[in-house]
């Protein structure tokens, strides 16, 4: 119970939602943005845990998948493949998971401080002793870096 409060609260310390906060932010810097488009925008994630890791997050605050109009799903399913377009391309043939993180159940009630994104994971490499023991992921690669390759195959 005390964990359910703590995360209900985390939102609400700045009154923010920590994803709108991220999109800003990545905006601004834009050295790991990959793709844009009107709805979404499609950036290598600040702290990958793997090469090439990618998300993709709403411009705008949208908590829950389900709540996008057409023309968000349409903006989506053309930010997705851009950006899956361009992976292929920098690393043929690689498999990758595709994940749809949705607002936690908990959020969708309250102030929902949360967006749904989806995050792509290229099947480059395995975890093995060090990050199973440690909990730390050991990325080579920068994600700045991966950004890069992937604006310049667009
Ligand atoms: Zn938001």
């Amino acid at each position: 119970m005390r964990n359910l409060t703590i995360r209900k609260n985390i939102g609400r310390i700045n009154n923010t939602c920590l994803l709108c906060d991220l999109v800003k932010q990545e905006r601004e810097a834009k050295e790991r943005v990959v793709l844009e488009n009107d709805v979404f925008l499609s950036v290598c994630a600040y702290a990958a845990k793997f090469p090439y890791e990618t998300w993709i997050l709403p411009k705008s605050h949208l908590p829950i998948f389900e709540d996008g109009t057409e023309k968000t799903l349409k903006a989506l399913a053309e930010i997705i493949m851009g950006t899956l377009r361009r992976l292929d391309k920098v690393l043929p043939g690689a498999a990758f998971n595709l994940y749809l993180h949705d607002a936690p159940l908990f959020d969708r009630n309250h102030d929902r401080m949360f967006d749904f994104h989806i995050e792509i994971v290229m099947r480059l490499s395995q975890p093995a002793g060090f990050e199973y023991g440690s909990g730390s992921y050991i990325n080579p690669m920068p994600p700045e870096t991966a950004a890069q390759n992937l604006r310049e195959v667009g």
